[in-house]
């Protein structure tokens, strides 16, 4: 399949009376799968009412049928159509945070949207995007779009349009490249239907943001334990996973190059993830600064990329610094763990 790339300038007025738009719209009502950036990462859209288009996103990321996807919409009464009732917790947390990085699970009405959308579940989860590449395409194509990030199932989430086309090139219809996305981290996913609301996914809008609005809010027991089973069925799997081990390292820096030292001495070939403050006190095969540990929605911004950069070396291990579970460090943390897979090298 040829893969079309359209160029676009999200700061322009009307977007979604461009031609690249209209384009790439026009691919989606035709039930076939285009990229676009929204304001977490680049996403892979189709029409969510269409088991054709929805299984071709499956199919293109390589996804495991049982990860159910977020539902995309422009404006929220198109939500009427497919969801039972919206409880009071939920609509404030629309009102303070659409459009923007926050997914809501909200009981769904049967018979709408493609079951394979919602992998079965009497739930679905939906957002509002806050970025005007993304919005033009939800109007112009008249459609809620289902849509993941558009990564190979597993590997770290694009977060620009060189991203998805080195994953997905030649397995979809399209790409809108609007420049790189903004907040990096994927949405905060809120479960709304039980009476507290609760986190099954750390993101872009922090666990406090939440709490100012609603008061309290639970987080999934599953996201410290990993005995238990996560509420939100793509949490099970392991994700953004660079291509050698990677060992996140809970320690300061004299003791993480201690580490790195040693592997060295052992004749491998050793990266240290870092951030700008740390960058040039290591001595290691690779050093990559991941934004400013000060500003830690730098370091969220620039985490996927750093990711795939490590990928672009032959390293035989990475160590990586921690961050401070706090605000999007919560977030950080999760992606992070996410990708080692391993447990942290405590010193
Ligand atoms: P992604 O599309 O890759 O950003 O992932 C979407 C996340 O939302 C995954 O972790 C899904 O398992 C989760 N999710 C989607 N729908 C539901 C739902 N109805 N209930 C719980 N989690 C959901
Ligand atoms: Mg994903």
């Amino acid at each position: 399949m040829q893969t079309q790339m359209w160029t676009v300038d999200k700061n322009v007025d009307n977007l979604k009376t461009y031609p690249q738009i209209n384009e790439a719209a026009q691919k989606l009502k035709q039930k076939e799968v285009v990229a676009f950036p929204t304001e977490t990462v680049y996403g892979l859209g189709g029409n969510a009412k269409s088991d054709d288009a929805v299984l071709k996103i499956f199919e293109a990321k390589g996804r495991p049928g049982d990860n159910p996807l977020i539902i995309h919409i422009a404006n929220r009464e198109q939500i009427n159509s497919f969801v039972k009732k919206v409880p009071e917790n939920a609509l404030r947390l629309m009102d303070a945070f659409w459009p923007g990085p926050l997914t809501l699970i909200l009981e769904k009405k049967e018979g709408v949207l493609s079951e394979k959308a919602t992998a079965g579940l009497s739930t679905v989860a939906v957002r509002m995007p806050d970025h005007p590449v993304a919005l033009a395409l939800l109007e112009a194509s008249c459609l809620p779009l289902a849509a993941p990030s558009a990564n190979l199932s597993g590997k770290p989430s694009p977060t620009t349009a060189a991203h998805v086309a080195d994953d997905l090139t030649g397995r979809i219809a399209g790409i809108v490249d609007g420049g790189p996305t903004g907040v990096g981290l994927e949405s905060t996913v809120v479960d709304c239907t039980s009476e507290i609301p609760t986190i099954l996914r750390p993101g872009g809008v922090t666990k406090e943001q939440l709490e100012e609005v609603v008061g309290e809010v639970s987080a999934d027991p599953a996201l410290k334990d990993t005995n238990q089973a996560p509420k939100s069925p793509g949490m099970k799997y392991r994700h953004y996973a660079p291509n050698s081990p990677f060992y996140l390292v809970d320690g300061n820096r004299e003791e993480i190059q201690q580490l790195v030292t040693e592997k060295r001495n052992e004749g491998l070939k050793v990266g240290v993830m870092t951030t700008k403050e740390n960058s040039g006190f290591y001595d290691a095969n690779v050093v990559i600064a991941c934004g400013e540990r000060g500003r830690l929605e730098t370091v969220a911004e620039a985490l996927y990329d750093t990711l795939r950069a490590f990928n672009q070396e032959d390293l035989d291990i990475i160590f990586g610094e921690i961050f401070p579970e706090q605000g999007v460090g919560q977030a950080i943390m999760n992606r992070l763990s996410k990708a080692s897979g391993l447990p942290i090298i405590q010193k």
